[in-house]
């Protein structure tokens, strides 16, 4: 069986380091790994109107940013196909087909989609879209036969949403649908990235992100005006590490060599977490060692997405071929599903017979 990618972003914004370390670094060493049949990584246009119909400016702005990132961190158009998710009509129509597969007490049950309409305040008057993306979530999956889903753990629940929907269809209609796997970051602190101010979640809806596209100067203020543990107010005050986000950022982007580079006198994060636990480090010294590290994996990033930025009809252009090329692609599995569902009337010669002998 082919091994096959499919994953994406909301263009709601521009995407942060908790992007960066919950997939899009994940995908970019898939991608350079040769192990993948195809890979397609998609910008959720659609899915980003669920929640911003009154905002289709935002979204629209924000393809292109969402595009530049993705090509600042070494997406490369030629090993993995960049597509619009609105550009592929054929996701709507097997949206709407899974519709039926799907039931509204499951719709509920999500975690992550009831976290999110708290968030939204939209308890009261959720739209429609809205609550069933889980199911165009499926669809966006299943079109491609995607094998492997590289996300971070807020994914978790659409990914079991989508085997369900792989299982009742081929149960009902015959075997059609790939079910796929999903793949989470190996780090147990990039499954899930808090923000700068220390909230469970840097998310671009609550604006406490560091964005990859950030200048130098920004991600240092961002960094050195970080949360960290409130009780750790004079330097030889005993400090915590657990859900210090400092510390979280620290596990998800420091490396060995790091240390060597930065700050030779810790032989590594364990023995600075330890120093921080016993008392008398203070936030600035660690704020700084970590500054250098998330510049030093930032700045090749911020780099190639500076030239790209001089180049925007190149970068429109490769979003057009993507699409195409995923247009076809869904175009087949919707095919396949027409078919399975017996809803293929023209192509089926066996049911213009039938009705003939039926009307003999
Ligand atoms: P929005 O607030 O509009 O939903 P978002 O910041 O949650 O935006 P998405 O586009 O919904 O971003 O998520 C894109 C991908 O990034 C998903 O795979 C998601 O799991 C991952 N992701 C988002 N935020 C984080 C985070 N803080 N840590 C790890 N992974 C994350
Ligand atoms: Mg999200």
């Amino acid at each position: 069986m082919s091994k096959i990618i499919l994953t994406g972003d909301r263009p709601t914004g521009r995407l942060h380091v908790g992007h960066y370390v919950g997939s899009l670094k994940r995908r970019v060493k898939l991608q350079n790994s040769g192990e993948f049949d195809s890979i397609y990584i998609m910008i959720a246009d659609a899915q980003a109107l669920t929640d911003n119909a009154d905002n289709p400016e935002k979204v629209r702005q924000n393809i292109v940013e969402v595009a530049l990132d993705y090509l600042g961190c070494g997406l490369d158009p030629a090993k993995s196909t960049l597509f619009i998710q609105s550009m592929v009509p054929q996701l709507t129509e097997l949206s709407f087909y899974y519709m039926n597969l799907v039931t509204v007490s499951r719709l509920q049950r999500n975690p992550t989609v009831k976290a999110e309409i708290q968030m939204r305040n939209f308890e009261a008057s959720i739209p429609v879209g809205f609550f069933t993306y889980p199911i165009s979530q499926a669809a966006d999956i299943t079109a491609f036969k995607a094998t492997t889903v590289p996300v971070g753990e807020d994914q978790m629940p659409m990914l079991e949403q989508t085997r369900e929907i792989v299982h009742k269809f081929n149960s009902v209609y015959g075997e059609t649908l790939v079910e796929p796997q999903i793949l989470l970051p190996d780090n147990k602190a990039c499954l899930r990235l808090p923000g700068t101010d220390g909230k469970a979640k840097m998310s671009k809806s609550l604006g406490n992100c560091i964005y990859l596209a950030d200048t130098e100067e920004e991600v240092r203020k961002k960094i050195m005006s970080m949360f960290t543990d409130p009780n750790h107010i004079r330097v030889e005050d005993p400090g915590c590490v657990e859900g210090n986000p400092v510390f979280i950022y620290l596990d998800a982007f420091s490396r060995p060599e790091h240390f060597a580079e930065f700050l030779p006198e810790y032989a590594g994060l364990d023995e600075l977490k330890e120093h921080y636990r016993r008392g008398g480090l203070g936030d600035v010294k660690v704020k700084k060692f970590l500054n250098n590290v998330m510049q030093s994996e930032l700045a090749p990033i911020r780099e190639r997405r500076k030239k790209w930025e001089k180049d925007i009809p190149a970068v429109y252009e490769i979003l057009r071929e993507g699409s195409q090329k995923a247009e076809a692609v869904a175009a087949q599995t919707l095919a396949d599903v027409r078919s399975a569902m017996k809803i293929n009337y023209f192509d089926d010669g066996a049911l213009i017979k039938e009705q003939i002998e039926k009307y003999k």
